[in-house]
């Protein structure tokens, strides 16, 4: 704890961004990236006077060009800064426009620190009510480095209500809680499946463990996302949820969110 500490004097701000919020989960699978997407969108849909990025430091896994529809290599600023990428209003910037999709890990794993330098200081986002960041999953190195370099004002983490899930979750609320970064809450994800056909809902990974995890914490739940086809085909198309149907009750679940952060 104290070597964390010690690291907080470093952190400075991202040129021109206001508010950095880091999208977290204790473990991979479990929705983060689906969140951070729509989260992002729905920030920028809830108040369209601010302005939104969107940045993906999950270096080992970027998933925010196949979400976003974007890729590409990003251009250079006079100053030498990577432009972000732009799609449905929201500036992007990810691991997966600088490397090829097809990159061996191994590889990456030796420049994920220079990558992350990188990420967070050499990108020209111009002016940014929000960038949301797309951490990668767990508590390692890189969640580490972006809270102890950057001021964070606030973390949000998904889990399911699965209790493996739950378990990671309380250690990254922990991590976060150590280097002093506010964890705004928890989003329950896939808590609830309505069939489609007979309207019958099933709580495939347990009702309720995101809400009784916030009572430990002390927590609140930002919202419940149920596990829906639709989310998983606009994520898998590029067109996520929150931008194609906005009006569905599953984009709606996010849109609370957003107004909860
Ligand atoms: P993580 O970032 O935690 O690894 P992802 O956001 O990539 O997880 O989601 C993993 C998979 O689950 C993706 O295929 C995504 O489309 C799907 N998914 C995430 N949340 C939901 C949901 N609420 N309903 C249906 N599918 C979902």
């Amino acid at each position: 704890t104290e070597i964390m500490s010690r690291g907080l004097p470093k952190q400075k701000p991202i040129e021109g961004v206001k508010q950095v919020i880091v999208v977290a989960s204790g473990k991979g699978g479990v929705g983060k990236s689906t969140t951070a997407v729509n989260l992002a969108l729905a920030l920028a849909a809830n108040d369209s006077s601010k302005a939104i990025g969107l940045l993906d430091v999950d270096v080992y896994g970027p998933s925010i060009p196949k979400m976003m529809n974007l890729k590409g290599n990003p251009e250079l600023s006079q100053s030498n800064l990577m432009r972000p990428l732009l799609n449905y209003g929201i500036a992007c910037m990810s691991m997966g426009f600088l490397v090829e999709e097809t990159a061996p890990v191994v590889w990456r794993g030796l420049m994920v620190m220079s990558a992350i330098e990188k990420l967070l200081r050499q990108v020209d986002w111009g002016q940014l009510d929000y960038l949301v960041v797309d951490m990668p999953p767990g508590t390692g190195d890189v969640q580490l480095s972006v809270s102890q370099n950057v001021p964070i004002s606030g973390a949000v983490i998904v889990s399911t209500p699965q209790d493996i899930a739950l378990m990671d979750a309380h250690k990254g609320a922990e991590m976060f809680r150590k280097v002093h970064v506010p964890v705004l809450g928890l989003v329950q994800n896939m808590s609830v499946f309505q069939c489609p056909k007979c309207k019958h809902r099933t709580h495939i990974f347990g009702a309720d463990g995101a809400r009784k995890l916030a009572r430990v914490l002390d927590l609140d739940v930002l919202g419940d996302i149920p596990l829906h086809l639709n989310i998983r085909e606009a994520s898998d198309t590029g067109q996520p949820i929150v931008f194609s149907q906005p009006e569905s009750d599953e984009a709606k679940a996010y849109l609370r969110v957003a107004a909860e952060v």
